[in-house]
């Protein structure tokens, strides 16, 4: 069941306008959305990801370059 973006809430799906509406905050999205939506978090937890391994990467360099 997705979720809502904005609130986290519960998204049910309306046949008729094929689209899901927020039980929470009323927004609306249609499947494209949600696609897209879901990519741009899932890229930004990658590029957070990436991030972090680069400075344990560098912490890691700077401890062993001081012995
Ligand atoms: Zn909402």
């Amino acid at each position: 069941m997705p979720v809502c973006f904005e609130c986290g809430g519960k998204l049910v799906y309306d046949r008729e306008t094929k689209t899901y509406s927020c039980e929470g905050c009323g927004s609306t999205y249609n499947s494209q959305d949600l696609l897209v939506e879901r990519e741009k978090r899932f890229n930004r937890k990658f590029e957070e990801e990436k991030k972090k391994r680069r400075h344990q990467e560098y912490l890691e360099w700077w401890l062993s370059s001081k012995s």
